[in-house]
């Protein structure tokens, strides 16, 4: 047991660990050094690593499969241990972010949970830490998404931001005074699993209603899949497109045909739209940003989607006609701003001058020395 003394102790240090780290990224991005680093998205089907320059330029990038659920965390650590060391091959390394589709804990350290991966309570940072001879960073995709807007993207400027973003389900980020919320325990902005509706569609965290049931890509797909089964008059047209076969219907393809104008594709992104703009009118009562930033696939519909959600959202926002609102507009960096935002976040803990420690050292001692990234054992030795 320990002792009240020691328990309090504990939680202060921790404390002043989370001061400082957040105290560190509130300004530090001004300071921080102008090296290369490496931002990793690991998502449920791929993932995707860059190298990014400090003005959020993406110099090389590489790509591969997201190990299957089944496979061990090491198996998801060992690829990306392989593709920092394909990147250091040609670039200086300084340091590497990752944004994981996960809960990340409040220390940056450790994936307490990843829909998609084997990950549960996995010491991710520490792990990597002890094969890649660079300081790592860890954190939430949309925290990192989040910070890649408010950088270099749509969010520029907006230091009380929001983002959301809209793939088979929605995540969401918080940035207040140009910092990232990560709330008590790291698990802040999980909006997608507020209740919307009561006894609404089933989610398959167990609860019922939760928004992202009706403001998704998931729920895009349902809904014209559910109309092209009941063989409606208006589902005709996406039918001939897919031959009838309705498990080919995708988001990027009802988003296809709503540009061509196609009524049903236009409402049911419409009705996206509008269930969007309800979340994010519940948003703006509890947080008060200056911005909503919308990303993730289905911001590719862009206005069909945007448009109806600002009308939405200012038919339902709270105190409207006498607040300043919001305004929401659709994400900047597309696919890339989860990885450009964790190269950047771990340009905050990048080491300075690498490069140059390197040359002496090489100086210093043997010609064979070398201090580059260095796997402890490569994958399968362990
Ligand atoms: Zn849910």
């Amino acid at each position: 047991m320990s002792t009240y003394r020691e328990r309090a102790h504990r939680q202060t240090a921790r404390a002043s660990v989370l001061r400082a780290i957040a105290s560190r990224e509130r300004s530090s991005h001004l300071s921080a050094p102008r090296v290369p680093t490496v931002g990793i998205d690991i998502g449920g089907t791929k993932v995707m690593a860059g190298v990014v320059d400090a003005d959020g330029a993406i110099l090389e990038r590489v790509r591969t499969e997201t190990p299957e659920k089944s496979k061990s965390p090491k198996v998801v650590e060992d690829t990306i241990a392989e593709l920092v060391l394909d990147l250091s091959d040609r670039h200086d390394v300084h340091a590497v972010g990752i944004g994981a589709a996960g809960w990340v804990d409040a220390q940056r350290s450790t994936v307490l949970f990843a829909p998609h991966l084997a990950w549960r309570n996995e010491p991710l940072r520490d792990a990597l830490a002890a094969r890649l001879a660079v300081p790592i960073m860890v954190d939430n995709d949309a925290n990192t998404a989040a910070w890649g807007e408010w950088r270099f993207g749509a969010g520029r400027g907006a230091d009380h931001l929001v983002m959301i973003t809209l793939g088979t389900g929605i995540g969401g980020g918080i940035l207040e005074t140009g910092k990232v919320k990560r709330g008590a325990y790291g698990v802040a902005g999980e909006f997608g699993h507020m209740q919307v509706v009561p006894a609404g569609h089933r989610c398959p965290c167990g609860n019922r209603g939760c928004w992202e049931q009706y403001s998704s890509g998931n729920a895009l797909v349902r809904e014209a899949r559910e109309l092209a089964a009941a063989d409606s008059p208006v589902a005709h047209h996406i039918l001939e497109r897919v031959q009838g076969q309705i498990g080919d219907i995708t988001g990027p393809l009802i988003t296809e045909l709503a540009r061509e104008g196609d009524p049903m594709c236009v409402e049911l992104l419409q009705d996206i739209g509008r269930w969007l703009g309800v979340g994010i009118a519940n948003l703006a009562a509890a947080l008060d940003p200056a911005r909503f930033v919308v990303g993730g696939g289905v911001s590719d519909a862009d206005e069909l989607l945007i448009g109806p959600a600002r009308e939405a959202f200012r038919r339902q926002l709270t105190g409207r006609g006498y607040r300043p609102e919001a305004t929401i507009v659709r994400a900047a960096l597309g696919a890339d701003a989860g990885m450009v935002g964790a190269a950047d976040l771990a340009r905050l803990v990048a080491r300075r001058f690498r490069r140059a420690n390197r040359r002496r050292a090489e100086r210093a001692q043997s010609p064979a020395f070398e201090l580059r990234l260095t796997p402890r054992g490569r994958a399968g030795e362990r």
